[in-house]
């Protein structure tokens, strides 16, 4: 097996990937759109948007693929950014470099990769778009104008940054490990602590007069779905209301992990009428649609409690308080619905 090479530019090349504060963060639509995309449209079990650090390739986005990274030493992708063309290995099994690879020889079972790097704006390769099938493949030449089109679009993402400010921050304070603490492992959301403490911030940003709104989701009968379908499916009930979640808010808005079968939405710069609507797209995205588990197909819905930062609702407490007040009503009056925090003593803020 041969590990890949270092690049000359290793140090910039960690320093741009450094800057662009992408590494170790939670899901986010945008990328797994694409990767969605690319695994759907070139037929492929498995794809990937990763980024390679010095010691591993971490998935900012992997569809088929269980865990969030590999060492770089054996990974294919870290081939992959040696050059500006598309890596392609056809039949692992038949190349030096590969056959004896725990990727090839064991789980997932690597015959061909395809992938393409991702560049930061001062052209640093700080990642991949890349494709991977357990069988020896041969793409066409349209195949591969498929990949480098999806890789195009991944790499402006990448560019981009899309996230709240509060998130960004958050990012930016925190070390590899800290990153890592605040993201709830089985749904790639922000879990419980890191949520409270974006909300702490939007609130602090609230106070200087930017509108936010707090939305509580909680999963119906959720018990039931374990009782009736083991809790495995129920695990993947979790993870694709999270998924459903994220494609339902803003691109920067902040989407964390609250509780058991718990979700909560921080909406900053958003009226309550604005967020009505957010939180409507949420319940519709979970009700509309059966999630594909082991199990077959099981329905889901949520219910969801709606708060507005006001002079009612100034702190952390508050704020949460108001929302699971609604999130009650919502439950109370029949579930599968959003409802928003009445208004308080004949006062009406809105
Ligand atoms: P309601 O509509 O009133 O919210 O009913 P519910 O059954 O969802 O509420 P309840 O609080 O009675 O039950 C929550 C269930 O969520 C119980 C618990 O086993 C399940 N749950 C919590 N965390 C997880 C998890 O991580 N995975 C799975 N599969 N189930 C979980
Ligand atoms: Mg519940
Ligand atoms: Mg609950």
């Amino acid at each position: 097996m041969s590990a890949p090479e270092i690049p000359e530019n290793e140090k910039q090349r960690i320093a741009a990937l450094h800057s662009i504060d992408a590494l170790f963060t939670p899901a986010e639509e945008r990328f797994d759109r694409i990767t969605r995309l690319a695994a759907r449209s070139l037929g492929t079990p498995f794809a990937l948007v990763s980024l390679v650090t010095d010691k591993c390739q971490w998935y900012k986005s992997a569809q088929g693929l269980d865990g969030t990274e590999n060492s770089r030493e054996i990974s294919f992708c870290g081939h992959a950014i040696l050059a500006d063309e598309t890596f392609v290995v056809e039949n692992a099994s038949h190349d030096p470099r590969f056959s004896d690879n725990p990727l090839v020889t064991g789980e997932p079972n690597i015959r061909f990769y395809a992938g393409l790097p991702l560049h930061t704006v001062d052209g640093s390769r700080v990642g991949t778009l890349c494709v991977i099938d357990r069988n020896p493949r041969k793409f066409t030449a349209e195949q591969f104008q498929i990949l480098r089109d999806l890789a195009a679009i991944a790499e402006a993402e990448l560019q981009r940054g899309q996230l709240s400010e509060t998130q960004r921050d958050l990012i930016h304070e925190r070390d590899e490990l800290k990153r890592k603490a605040a993201i709830d492992g089985l749904t790639r959301l922000w879990n419980r602590a890191a949520i409270t403490e974006l909300l702490d911030a939007e609130l602090a940003r609230a106070k200087r007069g930017i509108p936010l709104c707090v939305a509580m989701v909680d999963a119906d009968f959720f018990k039931k779905v374990n009782d009736t379908y083991g809790h495995p499916s129920g695990d993947l009930v979790l993870v694709e209301i999270a998924a459903r979640m994220r494609r339902a808010v803003r691109d920067y808005d902040a989407v964390g992990r609250y509780g058991g079968e718990e979700f909560v939405a921080v909406l900053s710069n958003c009226d309550l009428e604005v967020a009505r609507i957010i939180c409507e797209r949420i319940r519709a995205f979970v009700a509309n649609e059966p999630i594909a588990t082991r199990s077959g197909p099981i329905s889901a819905t949520v219910s969801i409690g709606l708060a507005a930062f006001d002079a009612g609702n100034v702190d952390l407490a508050q704020i949460v308080a108001a929302a699971d007040a609604a999130l009650y009503r919502a439950k109370n009056n029949g579930r599968n619905r959003v409802e928003m925090e009445a208004p308080r003593d004949g006062n009406n803020r809105q």
